[in-house]
């Protein structure tokens, strides 16, 4: 019977456990471990059947092996944050399991997410024999697999690849982040990034947007950001000349976010304060809406897609391949809104495709490197049904 350990117990956490829940039949046992057990003990508690729970500090590589080599997972699912990537990857290697994550790794004193500390365990997880899948949500994670299936079915040349992130839910907070503030804000506050013709072109944050019309949600204006998917996939996707990530938000967001950030309280960098120590940035996550709190009153929909541009039989074309996903109809299934569903159902997708075998081999790999068919097709079937519209091509 396969075993599944879930690491962290936050919104996505809490989707994660609840996907694998449901399919008894893949994931025959499950424990989930965070650094607070009671979180876990919640989530057990809505469940349909009985799990384990654990209470695990994942930064602490011994800890973690211990509590691997105690319960005996195939695979470990890290939904913990950025910061624990390599510490559970390194338990991974040591207590050989398999290792699945949805976000890549981020050192806590550089806001700087970047895949090379993760794929430097290449030679590692193939001599070991073990996988490592990166990125497992969805932007990275589906919208990856998109790419992968334009690459295998839609076109016979891509061009370029804008993947477009729109959250249309209301909280009805004047200010909140939809997952972990402090990573949400330390994405968001950083320099744009893309890539054209095989080199990085930065933008000051938050300074080049466009509009654009989301299928049942409207025109939204949308921002150029740098997204972690785009450094894998300019690799991976060939004859590919130009990828770019854009990110909608509202105006009050990005109001109370300027102010925040021009009194300082997004810095990362620790400040002393009544003797004491402390990061303005992790003292604001402190004071906002715990995001797992945002679930009952979110209202509204995502929509998140890749507009692909390329040549198919001679011919130019351009196609949106997106899921729509309603904030409420997953707080219904799951207890939680649409940002940690839309990251926890793939997340349990891949750890589906690595249990089943369809995906499972030695090494670490980025989504868009294996057969997006049996993915995709989990997606309609296990929550996120996605759908390729035809767009007119640009003179
Ligand atoms: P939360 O902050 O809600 O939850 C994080 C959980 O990890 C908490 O339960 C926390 O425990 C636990 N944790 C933190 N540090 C440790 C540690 N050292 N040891 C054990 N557990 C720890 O975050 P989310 O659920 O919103 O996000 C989870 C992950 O998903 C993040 O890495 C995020 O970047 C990623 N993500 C990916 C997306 C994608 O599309 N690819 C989109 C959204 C998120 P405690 O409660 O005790 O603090």
């Amino acid at each position: 019977m396969n075993k599944v350990l879930i690491i962290g117990a936050g919104g996505v956490g809490r989707v994660v456990t609840h996907k694998c829940a449901q399919l008894p039949e893949v994931f025959g046992e499950i424990c989930l471990a965070s650094r607070t057990q009671s979180k876990c003990d919640q989530i057990a508690s809505e469940l349909q059947r009985p799990i384990q729970t654990a209470s695990v500090d994942a930064d602490n590589v011994a800890e973690t092996v211990s509590l691997i080599r105690s319960f005996q997972p195939r695979l470990v699912i890290n939904v913990a944050l950025p910061y624990q990537d390599l510490s559970i990857m390194d338990a991974c290697l040591e207590a050989g399991v398999d290792y699945l994550d949805t976000a890549n790794y981020e050192p806590l004193d550089t806001a700087r997410f970047e895949y090379k500390w993760q794929w430097a365990y290449q030679d590692r997880f193939q001599s070991a024999g073990r996988m490592a899948l990166l990125g497992s949500g969805f932007d990275p994670g589906v919208t990856n697999v998109y790419c992968a299936h334009a690459q295998k079915h839609l076109f016979d040349e891509i061009e370029q690849i804008d993947i477009l992130d729109c959250n249309a839910g209301d909280h009805g907070y004047p200010f909140a982040t939809n997952f972990n503030p402090e990573i949400n804000i330390r994405e968001v506050t950083a320099n744009g990034r893309f890539w054209e013709e095989g080199e990085w072109k930065e933008t000051d944050p938050l300074s080049v947007n466009r509009d654009f019309d989301f299928p049942e949600v409207g025109v939204r204006r949308a921002y150029l950001m740098y997204h972690e998917e785009l450094e894998s996939l300019c690799q991976n996707i060939k004859g590919l000349k130009r990828i770019r990530f854009w990110m909608t938000f509202g105006e009050s967001y990005l109001t109370h976010l300027r102010v925040l950030e021009n009194v300082g309280m997004t810095s990362i960098e620790p400040i002393q304060f009544e003797g004491k120590e402390i990061v303005p940035l992790q003292f604001l996550k402190a004071l906002l809406p715990d995001p797992a709190s945002l679930g009952p009153r979110t209202k509204g929909k995502t929509c998140i897609g890749c507009l692909v541009d390329g040549v198919k039989d001679g011919k130019k074309r351009r196609v949106f391949i997106y899921n729509v996903c309603d904030h409420q109809e997953c707080y219904q299934e799951v207890k939680s809104q649409a940002i940690s569903y839309t990251t926890g159902v793939p997340a349990m997708i891949g750890a589906k495709q690595m249990l089943t075998g369809k995906w499972l081999q030695p090494g670490v790999f980025n989504m868009e490197q294996l057969d997006p068919d049996p993915f995709m097709a989990d997606l309609n079937q296990y929550g996120l049904p996605w759908k390729v519209i035809e767009m007119p091509v640009e003179a």
